[in-house]
């Protein structure tokens, strides 16, 4: 019997998308389907795990197993999915106050890991659902609800802290570019190791529609000048003051990922059964 061809309308699901009008957000939502027909992941091999907030909706909008979990616990959840089911695809996603506040610490521990999924980040630098407060991404001086003098904190730059962390995989898009946003999934995607993508996915109720345009104009795309396996080059990318980066800035292959360090300790495990004593237990450790 012949395959059937996918498209991204067989992603969508017929929960009620309670986005305000013109979120960024849809262009990711568009972006992950899109990208799930290309790649040509079936619906049941496919798993969407988010954490809290605008964003985090997301994971009942694509027609996969979605699970929407606690506030900033999608990574855990999404490599613990991986680990029991290193068959399927395992995408996290959600926002900036979401990863890059609570969630910071299981962003350090699942790059250091290397956990095979793809993190998406739909980074608006606001606290959308709970109305508008300053996020770890706003930048200094913004006024929000909760820093009505202004932001008096520098904010957190997320693509450098990657870098430094030792991510195998480093992307920034833009919502308002979905072609070129589902290209860096799908790349993601294939990418054998922890990808990370950063979306530039304007709130337009608490920062404004002009923020779309902030991305237009300072936006650049990275072409063939970037050599995104070289760590010098990337690290000068995630310093851009002016400029927003779009595009691969970093990627290394060849550096084992999670469930492959854990196949390879149940194998030793199974080869020693019988341990003789704690000293042999932790031999398989070695
Ligand atoms: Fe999107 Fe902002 Fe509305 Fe939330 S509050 S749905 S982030 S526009």
């Amino acid at each position: 019997m012949d395959k059937i061809k996918l498209n991204a309308k067989n992603y969508k699901t017929s929960v009620p998308i309670v986005w305000c009008p013109g979120c960024g957000d849809f262009g990711v939502l568009n972006a992950m389907q899109q990208a799930a027909a290309e790649l040509e992941i079936p619906p049941e091999n496919l798993m969407v795990v988010s954490g809290i907030g605008c964003s985090s909706r997301i994971a009942g909008y694509i027609n996969a197993f979605g699970f929407n979990t606690i506030h900033g616990r999608a990574l855990p959840i999404a490599s613990g999915a991986k680990l029991a089911r290193p068959e399927m695809t395992v995408w996290a996603a959600g926002g900036d106050g979401d990863g890059y506040s609570i969630g910071t610490n299981h962003f350090v521990h699942t790059i250091r890991r290397n956990a095979d999924i793809t993190y998406i980040v739909m980074d608006n630098h606001i606290y959308g659902l709970t109305k508008g407060q300053v996020s770890p991404t706003t930048p200094r001086g913004d006024w929000t609800k909760s820093t009505p003098l202004g932001n008096p904190d520098r904010p957190l730059n997320p693509l450098a802290l990657a870098l430094e962390l030792g991510a195998t995989f480093i992307a920034q898009g833009f919502s308002g570019n979905v072609k070129h946003l589902r290209e860096l999934i799908v790349k993601g995607t294939q990418h054998k190791g922890f990808s990370f993508i950063n979306v530039k996915s304007p709130c337009v109720t608490f920062r404004g529609r002009q923020e779309f345009n902030v991305v237009r104009e300072h936006g650049v795309y990275l072409d063939e000048n970037h050599d995104p396996t070289d760590w010098n080059q990337a690290h000068e990318v995630t310093q851009w003051k002016e400029k927003i980066p779009l595009g691969i800035i970093y990627q290394v292959q060849g550096v084992p990922t999670l469930d492959e360090i854990a196949e390879d300790l149940r194998r030793k495990a199974q080869d020693k059964q019988h341990f003789e004593s704690t000293k042999d237990l932790l031999e398989i450790f070695r």
